[in-house]
């Protein structure tokens, strides 16, 4: 490792330096300054030889925890992975970093499988990542007895549980490591925050006795905004001026939302893709790669579009409809701003999305336990919709973390959510509920929202006289509210409890147990006022606070650093950050080096890098002055 860094960097770096210490590794070989958070606590106590657990957000830095150690210790450290892809980027990452990386994995021919194995047997590799059932075979197995171990790397550990939608049977198998190589440390990773989670990852990988690396999970480069949904499209394309030419994901409930979704952004001349289960799994792949490789492209996908998206740019998760628990909405939104440069959360909901959540748990296959499981994470998520405190607090206390900073005094918490940075207000309702109320009694309890409000606004429609509705006590008696309004009633109504969706499933509303005291005058109701939160708002403004920021007079010079980027990426066959971050970009940009120790100083760019890209990067640098 030492003598190829030396090769790489080309300068520097004395010919018999001592064994480097990890702070020394980070600095010339990833290029960084200081650890973060845990992580150095992380590869001390692996690097030490002894088993850990670490749960942290994504982008908190997990890879670092591992890697280090197995530079600094001998031999190879081996990574489980689940996913190929994920696998050869961040194995083409390492290599750009002057690190010996491979993957094994079933893209790989025999005689490119042999070669790794027998650079794995001579310990000529410092990393090698590996698939979950290719580890498990016995050939590999018995490989792995005649090779020099370094550590254990169990990336995505969550895929153990079987109560995720990640899970992968082989995940459970890996306690076999323990078994055969007692003597060889371990660390499982996750993003996964829910303790039963954390619980079951210990248990099956008999990590009981490891030390427990738990990080805060909030991520405060992501801005978290709640919008109700009055003209989904509008909305999302108001959203997304404020993110021309960056990459982001739109998430839509079904297959054909998708579609239908990606269709209408490229009709708009946006380059969106989709993603879905359904799509022959080469489309898939395609648009994956694409997703990944090049700049700017939204990909409009179902959950089936997740794991293993470890692209560190992604600038914007937004949510056409309601995900099915807080704990999906975390792990989905946490996909943006994985490299800690400002991004941007949105979701839009109405009720609409509440019947139809409804409806599908109702009509599901599911046993009434699970049912009722389902209940309680999707009241908790509409809670936190409905929520007029602190995203932040309300999200992280979803998982049992307190979020306490220090408060401006002016009611603002994190200052980076949609509560935070515009107050909610709220209005006392009591008399708009009791109209309701009376309204959905009056006509039976067996009618949607959009009906109930045509009978209250007096509207001349069909339906109001086929059932004779104009003729009621609560005809007409709702003109002070406008539509809009009184679908936020509604909505609100459903999520408080005094008013239920039918079981059946036609959308249908009935009281509910909570509805009789405000009825008969005893309890007001006090609800939020749905503020003008059209996306895109503000302009130019929100937007520098939510991309990276890069001054105008740096403009150009970034741009020629990003095409020369892009031209290179496109030449070797890897994702542009893989080469450079675009705040690497913004950084060189910022302080226009004239040496190559000078350009050391930016973040991002370690031994290796320096030696591959630094001249080139010198003379973009001089030609603009
Ligand atoms: P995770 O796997 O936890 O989502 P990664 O390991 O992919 O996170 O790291 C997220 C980003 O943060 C990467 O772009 C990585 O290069 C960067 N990073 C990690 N540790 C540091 C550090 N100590 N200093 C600067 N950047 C870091
Ligand atoms: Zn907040």
């Amino acid at each position: 490792m030492q003598e190829r860094l030396h090769d790489a960097a080309g300068h520097g770096i004395a010919a018999h330096a001592p064994p480097p210490d990890a702070t020394a590794l980070l600095r010339r070989v990833f290029g960084y300054d200081a650890f973060r958070g845990q992580q150095q606590a992380i590869v001390e106590h692996v690097a030490g030889g002894h088993d850990a657990l670490v749960l942290m957000p994504t982008g908190g830095g997990k890879s670092l925890c591992y890697q280090i150690p197995s530079l600094l210790r001998a031999g190879t450290g081996l990574v489980v992975s689940p996913l190929i892809a994920l696998m050869q980027d961040q194995v083409e990452a390492l290599r750009q970093l002057g690190v010996r990386a491979a993957y094994l994995n079933s893209t790989l021919d025999a005689a490119e499988a042999r070669q790794v194995e027998r650079d794995l047997l001579d310990g000529s590799l410092d990393l090698l990542y590996v698939a979950p059932e290719r580890l498990l075979t016995p050939r590999f197995l018995d490989l792995l007895e005649r090779s020099p171990i370094a550590l254990f790397a169990i990336d995505e550990a969550h895929c153990v549980s079987q109560w995720g939608h990640d899970f992968r049977p082989e995940y459970r198998e890996l306690a076999v490591l323990h078994e055969r190589w007692p003597q060889v440390p371990r660390i499982a990773l996750t993003a996964t925050a829910d303790p039963p989670t954390r619980r079951e990852i210990a248990e099956r990988l008999a990590l009981e006795d490891a030390q427990c690396f738990l990080s805060s999970f909030d991520r405060p480069n992501i801005r978290y905004s709640v919008a109700h949904k009055d003209n989904p499209r509008r909305q999302l394309l108001d959203f997304l001026a404020g993110h021309a030419g960056e990459s982001g994901i739109v998430y839509c409930l079904s297959r054909r939302k998708v579609e239908e979704t990606a269709q209408f952004l490229a009709g708009r001349g946006i380059s969106a893709l989709p993603y879905h289960a359904g799509l022959p799994a080469q489309v898939r792949a395609q648009n994956q790669r694409r997703f990944l490789r090049e700049d700017g492209i939204v990909m409009c996908a179902t959950i089936a579009f997740g794991m293993g998206i470890d692209k560190p740019d992604v600038r914007f998760v937004a949510h056409m409809d309601l995900p099915k628990s807080i704990e999906g909405y975390y792990q989905e939104t946490g996909r943006a701003g994985r490299d800690g440069e400002p991004a941007e959360a949105w979701m839009g909901y109405g009720l609409g999305d509440v019947v139809l959540l409804r409806q599908m748990i109702e009509q599901g296959e599911a046993g009434e336990e699970r049912k009722r499981l389902e209940r309680r994470k999707l009241d908790q998520l509409l809670g936190y919709c409905e929520s007029a405190q602190c995203r932040r607090q309300a999200l992280l206390a979803a998982f049992g973390e307190t979020y306490a900073p220090a408060t401006d005094g002016a009611g603002s918490i994190c200052g980076n959510c949609d509560n935070c940075l515009q107050p909610v207000r709220t209005w006392d309702a009591t008399e708009a509920a009791r109209k309701a109320l009376s309204c959905v009694y009056r006509t039976g309890q067996r009618f949607g929202a959009a009906h109930l409000i045509d009978v209250l606004r007096g509207a001349d429609t069909e339906k109001v006289r086929q059932f004779r509705h104009h003729e009621l006590s609560t005809y007409g008696i709702g003109g002070e509210l406008d539509a809009g309004a009184w679908r936020s009633v509604f909505r609100q109504l459903v999520v408080a409890g005094l008013l239920e969706v039918d079981a059946e499933g036609h959308g249908g509303l009935r009281l509910g147990a909570a509805a009789r005291p405000v009825l008969r005058g005893e309890q007001a109701v006090h609800l939020r006022e749905e503020p003008a939160r059209t996306p895109g708002r503000g302009g130019g403004e929100r937007r520098s606070e939510s991309t990276l920021h890069v001054d105008a007079g740096d403009r150009p010079l970034f741009d020629a650093l990003r095409a020369w980027r892009g031209q290179l990426a496109r030449e070797q066959n890897v994702p542009a950050y893989v080469i450079f971050h675009d705040r690497t970009l913004r950084d060189i940009a910022q302080l226009r080096p004239a040496s190559l120790s000078e350009l050391t100083r930016v973040g991002g760019i370690g031994g290796s890098k320096l030696g591959r890209y630094g001249e080139a990067v010198l003379e973009i640098v001089r030609e603009q002055g």
